[in-house]
């Protein structure tokens, strides 16, 4: 069982394409969220923080590009972009504006699963400084990065999508400390503030008890006060 799938939200208005799509994801391990014009799709997009975006350019409403743009302001998730437009030019200008890949309709349902599983390949390893293990392994930890799941002396540990990303985040820089700052716009896609770093720190402690740490015992996850976590590199 996991909860822990890669997001992936699908923006295109042709309800066939959509649903194909879809089903395709959902088939192959995703977890498919929909939208159906560019407005309906930024709102899913910030409150559901996609990994990736499948983006038609011809929405109802607005150009897709301009979404693109409006992503590529805030952060860095992997964008393919699906059109039926297919000359040069306009491939040109959307890997200009931040797109990962492009892929014309219509399409191959292989090749667009292959464009998806090395938009995230790539994407972990900007964000993830070049680790393309499979497993992460720390003592008694294991994090399986394929599927998503967490065991501690063999034992699953059931984690939130969140919690599970802070995790990850942290054992991708391992021994090394992550300030507040640098793991809220690594999860959240925000600037810190008071409310965002009260709810890192709520995670955290819902990790640390998921974990079996009591309140001040030595746990994988190191709080260094004020500043930020760190993942343990001798944990035992
Ligand atoms: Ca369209």
């Amino acid at each position: 069982m996991s909860n822990n799938k890669y997001k992936i939200l699908i923006v295109e208005d042709e309800a066939n394409i959509r649903s194909l799509l879809s089903a395709l994801l959902e088939a192959n391990g995703y977890r498919a969220l929909e939208a159906d014009c560019c407005s309906g799709a930024e709102l899913m997009y910030f409150s559901h923080v996609p990994d990736l975006v499948i983006l038609d350019l011809g929405l109802p409403d607005k150009d897709g590009s301009l979404l693109l743009k409006k992503i590529r302001e805030r952060d860095l998730t992997p964008i393919i972009v699906l059109s039926a437009r297919s000359d040069e030019d306009e491939k040109v200008k959307m890997l200009d504006l931040g797109a990962n890949d492009y892929v014309t309709k219509p399409f191959g349902t292989a090749e667009l699963l292959a464009r998806v599983r090395s938009s995230l390949r790539d994407h972990r390893k900007i964000s993830g400084g070049g680790s393309t293990v499979a497993v992460f392994s720390n003592g008694p930890l294991e994090i399986r990065y394929d599927s998503r799941r967490v065991f501690v002396k063999g034992k699953e540990i059931s984690l939130t999508q969140i919690e599970y990303n802070i995790l990850s985040f942290l054992s991708e820089n391992v021994g090394k400390v992550m300030t507040y700052s640098a793991i809220i716009k690594s999860i959240w896609r925000e600037y810190p503030d008071e409310g965002n770093i009260k709810r890192l720190q709520v995670n955290m402690a819902n990790i640390r008890k998921k974990f079996g740490t009591m309140p001040g015992e030595e746990s994988f996850i190191v709080n260094e006060l004020g500043i930020g976590y760190r993942l343990r590199e001798d944990a035992n």
